[in-house]
């Protein structure tokens, strides 16, 4: 199984508009971060995970060819749904598969009522949604696929753990512990982990840490990057062993 990072920043992007700090000024490019967004691929199949205002630009960057073949949605901020109009040329008359919780599916309702007109305009895009439930494990093309229940702020989010050995967390404040027996000792870890400082919806730097020490992955890494984390290069040295920053268009295997 491969994970690309299509976007690895917070909410606003890194650089952040109108900000002039050594982040968001670096011509480093791994200190440019688009929305936060991954695309997984096993044996053909494209699975994206989130799909935020900077889609289209990463996916011409990174899967200019590619056809994704559903959406799994963590939670129903503009950041991580913003671009789902872009969905267009992968809509089949059937609707592009989406899985999301309910909440997020009433989102989605709101966010673009024209494609639930009784007569739609043509061409807008199609939607079959699949609404899912925490630690309900579902199938999508012979991968298993588990909702987590992750914490952000106040509000219960998913997370993912596809197959056996990935798990993708992001906007995480807090694990239910039921999460965390759920991932413990799993190969991959994909979390979030915003700035040094603590944020009352999102991990800190020391927050992720600890909870990557509860789970014990082989390998973990960082998304979610607000500028307010430092340049990457400073953060990445300083970084346990098995930790590591991602980046926009990393891409990771994950053993089978
Ligand atoms: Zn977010
Ligand atoms: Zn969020």
């Amino acid at each position: 199984m491969k994970l690309t990072f299509l976007g690895t920043g917070t909410s606003t992007g890194v650089p952040q508009l109108g900000c002039d700090c050594e982040v968001c000024t670096s011509d480093n490019p791994l200190d440019t971060r688009s929305r936060t967004s991954a695309l997984v691929e096993k044996d053909g199949t494209y699975l994206l995970i989130d799909c935020g205002p900077d889609f289209y630009q990463q996916m011409l960057r990174n899967a200019r060819s590619v056809a994704p073949s559903m959406l799994m949605l963590t939670h129903q901020h503009a950041d991580h749904m913003g671009g789902i109009d872009d969905l267009r040329p992968f809509c089949t008359p059937q609707g592009f598969k989406v899985f999301c919780s309910k909440e997020v599916h009433d989102d989605i309702r709101r966010r673009i009522p024209y494609s639930f007109a009784e007569h739609p305009y043509p061409g807008v895009p199609h939607f079959e949604i699949h609404e899912v439930e925490q630690y309900k494990p579902f199938n999508f093309n012979g991968i298993e696929i588990t909702p987590l229940r992750v914490i952000h702020g106040k509000m219960p989010i998913f997370g993912y753990r596809v197959g056996k050995n990935l798990a993708y967390l992001t906007d995480a404040s807090e694990l239910p512990a039921e999460t965390i027996e759920n991932l413990k000792g799993i190969d991959t870890l994909v979390i979030n982990a915003l700035r040094i400082e603590p944020h009352h919806s999102h991990m800190s730097l020391s927050e992720s840490l600890e909870a990557i020490d509860l789970i014990k992955p082989r390998v973990a890494y960082l998304t979610h990057i607000s500028h307010q984390l430092g340049l990457h290069n400073r953060v990445e040295r300083r970084l346990p062993p098995n930790v590591h920053l991602a980046y926009d268009g990393l891409h990771i295997i994950i053993p089978d």
